[in-house]
């Protein structure tokens, strides 16, 4: 599967903007639903918070996959796009008052709890409104993950979930309050992780977990082992879809299932990322001291990646006048921030003023992630149908 741009389409439309391709995103829940035939007892939750466009979540949620969201507003957008409400998990360090009694009453599969106090403050607004929740408790099963530091999220140290040595006090308290009703066991270790030896400890640290509370009369059904399968940033032509098969059968092999477990996933940025492209004008070409800034009209309020994490996102000239002649660029958005950078020494095709350029592999974190700051306009987001 190789993305292919209606680059005359693109040429009519305003910069910047993200285009979709929906051949390739149903391409890639097709190979996610074939992993999943394979296994009954493996559901997958798309976590919302990867890109909540609207036309992509329809999409997402004709392929079957259930939603995985972080605020009341992603509740709302999964509901707005369909799905349905028992296929819908909450997570989430800071759960407004609101936000629980929203989910509350929309009566969602699951919330993802992560301390005591949550689970209580869920228990209360349950009793107020004369209901029962289903909780799981996000455990920090102190796992690393090979991937950056600010999207690490299973370590001690990390703001997420409970600790283990408090897991059991929590159990406990779950099963003695009168409105909760306890499921399971939920993790995320992080995002963008390429290792599956990463994984592979996450299901070593499960099978303890539950071998300690199997010894203790606790029974989990519900078994949330989170997201984070990476994407392959350089290679998004070679590599359009992530080895679903290898990262599923790394939890089919390592995971010592019972037969009345079930095991959801939160799949986010593997979905979503590669099918998207932030699509932007070349503004001007700048000389430097020693180098040479291309300079477009996209910039760090339509996708903060580079920005916020370092992240590298292959960068192409689709419209270059002369194919064989290449240039290194430092390629810059508009914004006043010095950290405004998409790459520095990017080697591409000689660009001039006017130059459509292609910034790869953003459908995850990247038109979701895009604010106003310098009074800029939001990019808009265009799928393959609205283009043809
Ligand atoms: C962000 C997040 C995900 C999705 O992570 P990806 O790396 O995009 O797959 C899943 N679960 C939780 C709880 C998250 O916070």
């Amino acid at each position: 599967m190789r993305n292919t741009f209606p680059i005359n389409k693109f040429r009519e439309l305003r910069t910047p903007f993200y285009y979709y391709d929906t051949t390739l995103l149903r391409h890639t829940l097709g190979s996610i639903r074939q992993e999943l035939a394979r296994t009954p007892m493996f559901r997958v939750h798309y976590a919302v918070k990867a890109n909540a466009n609207p036309k992509l979540l329809a999409i997402i949620r004709e392929s079957g996959l259930g939603a995985d969201c972080v605020s009341g507003g992603e509740i709302r957008a999964a509901v707005q796009a369909g799905f349905p409400a028992d296929r819908i998990v909450f997570a989430g360090v800071g759960k407004a008052d609101w936000e629980i009694d929203l989910a509350l009453d929309y009566g969602i599969a699951c919330f993802n709890v992560e301390s005591a106090a949550e689970l209580k403050v869920i228990n209360e607004l349950a009793t107020a409104r004369n209901t029962t929740a289903k909780v799981a408790l996000r455990i920090n099963p102190n796992v690393g993950a090979h991937t950056h530091a600010n999207i690490a999220t299973g370590l001690s140290e990390n703001k997420f979930g409970i600790a283990m040595q408090d897991m059991d006090e929590v159990i406990d308290l779950a099963l003695s309050l009168p409105h909760v009703e306890f499921q399971g066991l939920h993790f995320h270790i992080g995002s963008q992780i390429l290792d599956m030896g990463d994984f592979v400890a996450l299901c070593n640290r499960v099978n303890e977990l539950l071998a300690r509370l199997e010894a203790r009369r606790v029974w989990v059904h519900y078994l949330n082992v989170g997201g984070g399968l990476g994407v392959d940033y350089a290679h998004p032509n070679r590599q359009s879809m992530p080895d679903f098969g290898s990262y599923f059968d790394v939890y089919r092999t390592h995971l010592k299932l019972r037969s009345y477990q079930t095991v959801h996933f939160e799949l986010g940025r593997s979905v979503v990322a590669q099918c998207g492209t932030l699509v932007s004008h070349v503004l001007y070409i700048k000389q430097g001291v020693n180098k040479k800034f291309l300079i477009l009209d996209a910039g760090m309020t339509d996708l903060i990646r580079p920005a916020l994490y370092q992240a590298y996102h292959k960068i192409e000239n689709l419209t270059p006048a002369d194919e064989s002649s290449k240039e290194a660029y430092d390629v810059v958005g508009p914004v006043c921030e010095s950290s405004d950078v998409f790459g520095k020494s990017v080697d591409l095709c000689k660009a001039q003023r006017g130059d459509l350029i292609a910034i790869r592999s953003a459908g995850a974190y990247g038109e979701v992630m895009a604010s106003e700051y310098n009074c800029r306009t939001l990019p808009t987001g265009y799928i393959t149908e609205e283009l043809l």
